[in-house]
């Protein structure tokens, strides 16, 4: 059975301080609640060890928004994932669209980033994701299944270690969400893609997320759909308030 996850990308936002304070403010809220999904939060380099002894006893599991596609060395500001994974951090987001854009993140770079990851324990929250031209053009299937091709590099085995997380780039950030029906499309689009490239057993088992300006009012309905498997969550996983109803949208 594969698992349900909400996780949260914090971006760029929180000093220390308020990483630190928004980690133990969730620790509390989840105190004591069932909670019915896996519930992660991938913070700012600074703050993964802070974050990490913060949430120490929860069920909070804790990620880095990127890794280096070096091992060590001479790569001045970069962090490599043995370094991530020795503040006892499990996951990392690859690929996401942000540093797409920004950083020229393309296949080839992500496949060294997704064995470093490995290599090192993480568990990759791999992002796939259209532009809006590409939506409008339909061409984002082609495309989604292009930025696949990284994780295709990757066994069977390893790839059973991966989550995959579909974001509409149009969706992000903007308050525009990809309807659930759209949503699922993808998300059963990737599925019997992964299906195709591997088995249906690996297929079966991967969680596939939805991210786009997912929150408490529109997480039920999607994560509703049979092949949405939880949520990547940017702005509203920035309050505790906001973060708490999307994790509950899994009753
Ligand atoms: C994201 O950046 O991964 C994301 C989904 O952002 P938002 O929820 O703010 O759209």
């Amino acid at each position: 059975m594969r698992k349900k996850i909400v996780a949260g990308n914090w971006k760029m936002n929180t000093t220390l301080q308020e990483g630190v304070a928004l980690a133990e403010g969730l620790k509390a809220a989840l105190e004591g609640k069932q909670v019915n999904c896996d519930v992660v939060v991938c913070t700012p380099f600074i703050s993964v060890a802070s974050v990490v002894k913060a949430v120490e006893g929860s069920v909070i599991g804790v990620g880095a928004e990127d890794c280096s596609a070096h091992t060590s060395g001479a790569y001045t500001g970069e962090v490599a994932a043995n370094m991530v994974a020795s503040t006892g951090a499990k996951y990392v987001i690859l690929g996401h669209s942000e540093r797409r854009q920004y950083h020229g993140e393309n296949n080839e770079i992500l496949v060294e980033k997704l064995n470093q990851a490995l290599a090192n324990g993480l568990t990759p929250i791999f992002c796939v994701g259209e532009v809006k031209e590409e939506r409008e053009n339909g061409t984002f299937k082609a495309v989604i299944e292009g930025q696949m091709e990284a994780m295709y590099t990757l066994s069977a085995e390893d790839f059973a270690k991966c989550v995959v997380a579909y974001e509409p780039v149009w969706a992000i950030g903007t308050g525009l969400t990809a309807t659930s029906e759209q949503a699922q499309e993808v998300h059963a689009f990737i599925r019997a893609s992964i299906a195709a490239k591997y088995n249906a057993e690996v297929a079966d088992n991967t969680s596939i997320l939805y991210g786009g300006s997912c929150k408490g009012s529109n997480a039920p309905e999607l994560f509703a759909q049979p092949d949405i498997d939880g949520g990547l969550i940017g702005g509203a996983a920035l309050k505790v308030d906001t973060f708490m109803p999307i994790i509950e949208a899994w009753k």
